[in-house]
């Protein structure tokens, strides 16, 4: 099939010639886009119907409940393959050609690990969906003016987290014969975070080619045709966010 193979960034190529002898992170190919991958789900129902917003039910509640699950099993899927993605693996938060970086409570830009960002989301997560505050569980709670913007924050990363599984573990996660369940999990996260707009295209953009496949109604014919190429300028360059 026509993989995209945009992303052999510089990071990646000069982490081959690390001493350590040990590989790249990463594959060549995107091995997560092969149809003998995508194929495998854990559900085979529409994802769209289980997103929409339930009559009756509030708005902010739904995207609470459902913010908060996604917390819970991005980090359970990555804590399968957390002893693959260490400071010496995944010297940077890298999926496809952008580096993530971290910014902290007063927006200094850090440099960090896979690892280490990753531990910043989840720790950063894990406040907010548990202070009382911000995600009310009492009766009569109300959510904050900020809880939307909030939930973004949190799917915008997220996102990287589930990036990066592909990007840099993709093959691990095949070892441990959980791909289903990623694919199950990234396909019902994009359906979910489209449907109420919670991260912009731009940000989910790197991972279009898999989402147009995971997200289809029906599961795609093996030839399917691939997403169209990206535009020149998203070739051999490192983005930065
Ligand atoms: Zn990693």
């Amino acid at each position: 099939m026509g993989v995209l193979v945009c992303c052999d960034c510089f990071f990646y190529r000069k982490s081959k010639t690390k001493p350590n002898g040990k590989k790249p992170p990463a594959e060549e190919k995107k091995q997560y886009l092969e149809a003998e991958f995508t194929k495998v789900r854990v559900v085979d129902f529409d994802l769209k119907e289980l997103v929409v917003l339930p009559r009756e039910i509030d708005l902010n509640e739904w995207l609470a409940s459902n913010t908060t699950t996604f917390f819970n099993l991005i980090n359970l899927q990555y804590s399968t393959i957390s002893e693959f993605c260490t400071g010496d693996t995944c010297q940077a938060m890298t999926a496809c050609n952008t580096i993530y970086y971290w910014y902290d409570e007063r927006g200094k830009k850090t440099k960090c690990t896979a690892p280490q960002y990753v531990d910043f989301v989840m720790s950063l997560v894990q406040k907010l969906v548990t202070d009382e505050d911000i995600f009310p569980t009492k009766y009569g709670k109300e959510f904050p003016n900020s809880f939307e913007s909030l939930v973004k924050k949190i799917c915008r990363y997220l996102f990287h987290v589930l990036a990066h599984l592909y990007w840099a573990h993709f093959k691990e996660t095949v070892a441990l014969d959980l791909q289903g369940h990623l694919n199950t999990l990234y396909a019902h996260f994009i359906v979910f975070v489209r449907e109420f707009n919670l991260v912009d295209p731009k940000e989910t953009c790197i991972m279009d080619d898999l989402s147009e496949i995971l997200c289809a109604p029906a599961p795609p014919a093996p030839a399917a045709p691939s997403s169209p190429a990206p535009s020149p300028s998203s070739h051999n360059h490192v983005t930065e966010r």
